[in-house]
């Protein structure tokens, strides 16, 4: 038997209205002055309020200024507001988008470096801490040690990978999604099941993190659809918990081909990050279950026959829950397949898949999602 590590150092609280003891959770975490960092819908709607409200005094400013996919300006503009209140530490109350922006200005502040130095390669001595609080079900980004930042006037999204990133705290509480619309909850959970295929797919997998990939695939198989289609309660906290095991799961293992393939989508052609990681996901479990063809037997300790039968299932959720299948549905034309089977192959991530393919051959797997 190989060895191996798993490191996961953040404290996890997770329930329902846990949200409203923060309070307690930071002053628990020894903090004095912390930025709160808000989804702007999570401003506009008033649950960052409530969030200060809770906080005991200690969140003394807020930020709200962070797009999806978040840049290189969220960051800095995160950092000023930390700077002049003296932050000790920052508070991600939001997506993926958030968290990660948050986790770029704290390791901005932390180094003395711009986020335009982080994103070309500047290293990451130090960070302020972070208090993740979710408010999508979906990128595991609360437990994970990355930050993925745009700097999109030099065409760049640059995966920033640090231990010192991991969040010192996660609060995980399903309320904060209840009101999502069906559309947030379908691409956050979709990228759940991706995050979780790509871990079983990845070369650095260990038996820890695909028990968690499998646990995570099988929970996200079974409530997606009631989560977007019924907004159904209980299963929206299964997708929370869902998105979380997977996190546990690729925070060691990386991401693999889907992700490799789904940067350029978002990039180029607006899909959202979710949509874009499920888009190829089920190509890219057939030909690396045939690289690695234990994913197989594995897969079927959670009801599937193999990774064909997970992948056509994947593409049965997909459909039931709006997200598009082909190409021409997210307007990538076909004389484009070989530039993105090219960005594929240049993605950092690429070099975790078990199967390495040629550039013909991803410029093959593409052509599969083509209608025509
Ligand atoms: P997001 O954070 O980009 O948010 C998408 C939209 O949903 C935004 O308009 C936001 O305002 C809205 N929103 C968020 N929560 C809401 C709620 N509860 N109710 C209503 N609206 C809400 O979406 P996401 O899918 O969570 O995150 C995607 C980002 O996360 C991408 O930038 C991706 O690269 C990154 N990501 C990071 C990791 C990681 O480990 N760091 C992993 C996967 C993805």
């Amino acid at each position: 038997m190989t060895s191996w590590v798993q490191y996961s150092p953040t404290r996890i609280i997770f329930g329902r209205g846990e949200t409203q003891n923060v309070g307690n959770s930071l002053s628990q975490t020894g903090h004095r002055s912390v930025l709160l960092v808000a989804d702007p819908f999570m401003a506009h709607s008033g649950v960052a309020d409530k969030l200060v409200a809770a906080s005991q005094g200690i969140i003394r400013g807020v930020y709200s200024d962070v797009d999806p996919n978040p840049t290189v300006h969220n960051v800095n503009g995160a950092v000023a507001a930390a700077k002049k209140i003296q932050a000790d530490g920052i508070v991600a109350l939001g997506g993926g988008s958030v968290i990660d922006a948050s986790k770029a200005a704290a390791a901005a502040i932390g180094s003395d470096v711009s986020a335009e130095d982080l994103v070309t390669g500047s290293p990451v001595s130090r960070a302020l801490p972070i208090i993740a609080v979710p408010t999508t079900a979906g990128t595991g980004s609360e437990v994970t040690p990355v930050a993925i930042i745009s700097w999109e006037e030099k065409d760049i999204k640059f995966p920033l990978g640090s231990p010192l990133l991991f969040p010192e705290l996660a609060i995980v509480d399903s309320t904060l999604v209840y009101s999502a619309p069906p559309r947030i909850i379908a691409t956050a959970g979709v990228d759940v099941i991706a995050h979780c295929l790509d871990a079983l797919s990845s070369v650095k997998h260990t038996p820890l993190s695909d028990m968690n990939a499998l646990n995570g695939a099988e929970i996200a198989f079974a409530n997606l659809e009631k989560a977007v289609n019924d907004k159904d309660h209980d299963s929206i906290d299964a997708m929370m918990l869902a998105s979380l095991i997977a996190g546990l799961a690729f925070s060691q293992t990386g991401t693999t081909g889907s992700h490799a393939a789904s940067y350029y989508l978002t990039s180029k052609y607006g899909v959202p990050h979710g949509e874009a990681t499920a888009f190829t996901e089920d190509a890219w479990i057939r030909v690396n279950a045939q690289a690695r063809p234990e994913i197989n037997t594995l897969l079927q300790r959670i009801g599937f026959k193999d990774a064909d039968e997970a992948a056509d299932r994947l593409n049965v959720v997909k459909a039931n829950i709006g997200m598009r299948m082909t190409l021409e549905e997210i307007n990538v034309p076909l004389e484009d397949i070989e530039i993105v089977a090219q960005k594929t192959l240049e993605a950092n991530n690429y070099k975790n898949n078990v199967a390495q393919l040629s550039l013909a051959e991803v410029v093959e797997l593409l052509r599969t999602k083509s209608a025509q």
